[in-house]
């Protein structure tokens, strides 16, 4: 009862099955082939437990054919007859390939399968104990010969389909049609307008694909070019839009929301809108309300800065001018407000008058004396041209000219030099002569401050001075004693000095 109870706890359930697989066998391994074929068989011995003898008889299918044999590794002495035996000099342990049977598979072998196994007779150990094997045959099983792929098509070359269509299915012809591998390797030259999988095309987009197919055997391709347009399906309306003179405008059309075609109307752009608005006037062109773009031509009658010059009467020296308009945009004068009527800047001037003398007409100089003598023109001194003296042209090196308006010096060494005699000078400017009359007086013995001219110089002189100066109709001799040009009280002063130092 305990001894029962021992072996069923011994009982190891993986021993169990381990044990089925420890059964010492001899295993053949199944093959495939094909007619023609040379089929190599390995014959394995496992779990050998230790032998000196093995007998086994071979059986195999007779289609095979008698197979050519050679001995495996496990034990290296073989005697072969109508029986396989292995003979040794003590155990041998060793597993491994037993014996290698190879057939030559006629090509007239019907395609099947076919045994290939082994009979066991005997074996035993050293101890020459029997050992028993299992012998576990193979089949090699005949395949139908392939029939190789020599072509392909496809059934369309080109196709043209419509996005619309959604797919496109392409069937493979192949050749010849017994061909036993019909795999194919689907592609497409561009995945983002048409897929291809098995022969079924899913239309993406617009585009021209090649759709291509190969073969796993043999590699031979066919291909189809698919040409698909857009079938315009969905559509954006876009309505008219006016140009402006900045933006071209267009007219009304719809744009397929597929492929971005316009699929109506028509969206060229428009010619631009002209500028508008603005003014244009005499010396620049109109700006447009629209833009600020400056456009169209200038308008020559359009004065908008207008100014009246009233008449100034003109002097020696400046012009003057009547009453005219002035536009002070374009520089053109005009007779009126309006300025319909253009005159001429010329036109409008007055010319300057005639210069005069305007200090030193009647200077008296005696002769010899050197006295610069100054004359004064009321000319611009910009007119000036040259001095004449009696209507010839006087040498520059005789007098100086000075700004304000034209003042003329004669030289005191030239005016020393001029004899006795009555002198017209005369300062020739642009707009015309100034003359003036000077007298060179000759030297004469009267003496002095002998205003009465009574021979002496006396308080007399001094009475008839006063009487002179205080407006009294009396003649008076060499009255401007002190030679400032005029006869006053400045003589009178200068006279009581004479007469008191002559004392
Ligand atoms: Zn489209
Ligand atoms: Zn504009
Ligand atoms: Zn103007």
């Amino acid at each position: 009862m305990l001894c029962l109870i021992l072996m069923v706890m011994s009982v190891n359930w993986t021993t169990v099955f381990s044990s089925a697989s420890e059964v010492p066998s001899v295993i053949c391994e199944s093959r495939e082939c094909v007619p023609g074929d040379t089929v190599t068989v390995d014959v394995n011995l496992i779990n050998n437990p230790g032998i000196m003898y093995l007998e086994i008889t071979p059986v195999y299918s007779s289609e095979l054919g008698a197979p050519t044999v050679r001995n495996g590794s496990v034990i290296s002495d073989l005697t072969m007859g109508k029986q396989y035996i292995w003979t040794a000099d003590n155990d041998i342990n060793a597993n491994g390939t037993l014996v290698t049977l190879t057939f030559t598979v006629d090509e007239s072998v019907a395609p099947g399968d076919y045994s290939v196994g082994f009979i066991f007779r005997s074996a035993y150990n050293y101890n020459e104990a029997s050992v028993s094997f299992t012998v576990i045959p193979a089949i090699v099983s005949v395949k139908e010969k392939p029939v190789p792929v020599t072509g392909l098509e496809l059934d369309k070359k080109a196709a043209r389909v419509e996005t619309g269509d959604e797919t496109l299915t392409l069937i493979p012809i192949f050749y010849p049609d017994a061909a036993t591998d019909k795999n194919l390797r689907w592609s497409s030259s561009d995945d983002s307008v048409a897929a291809v999988s098995g022969g079924v095309v899913r239309l993406l987009k617009k585009g021209v694909v090649t759709i291509t197919a190969e073969t796993e055997d043999g590699g031979y391709t066919a291909s189809c070019i698919v040409t698909i347009s857009c079938s315009h399906r969905m559509g954006t309306d876009y309505p008219s839009e006016a140009s402006t003179c900045t933006k071209h405008g267009h007219a009304a059309y719809t744009v397929c929301g597929e492929c971005g075609e316009v699929i109506d109307g028509s969206d060229a752009e428009l010619p631009l809108a002209e500028h508008t608005g603005g003014e244009a006037a005499c010396n620049k062109r109109a700006v447009c309300a629209a833009c600020g773009a400056e456009y169209g031509d200038i308008d020559s009658k359009n004065h908008k800065n207008i100014e009246f010059r009233g008449e100034k009467p003109a002097t020696a020296a400046e012009a003057g001018n009547i009453n005219y308009y002035f536009c002070k945009d374009c520089g053109k004068c005009f007779s009126e407000e309006n300025c319909t009527e253009e005159i001429s800047k010329e036109s409008t001037l007055i010319d300057k008058l005639a210069p005069e003398i305007i200090e030193g007409v009647g200077l008296k100089v005696g002769e010899g004396s050197a006295a610069e003598l100054s004359f004064k023109s009321n000319a611009a001194f910009d007119d000036f041209i040259r001095v004449e003296l009696n209507g010839k042209t006087l040498d520059e090196n005789s007098y100086t000219v000075h700004e304000g308006s034209i003042v003329v010096k004669l030289n005191s060494e030239y005016v020393a030099s001029l004899l006795a005699g009555e002198y017209t000078l005369g300062i020739i400017s642009v707009s015309g002569t100034a003359s003036a009359v000077f007298t060179v007086t000759p030297n004469k013995l009267s003496i002095i401050g002998d205003v009465n001219g009574d021979g002496r110089m006396d308080t007399k002189d001094i009475v008839r001075l006063m009487k002179k100066i205080s407006g009294q109709d009396v003649t008076v001799t060499d009255a401007d004693i002190n030679g400032d040009g005029r006869v006053d009280a400045k003589d009178i002063v200068r006279l009581m000095k004479m007469i008191a130092a002559a004392d």
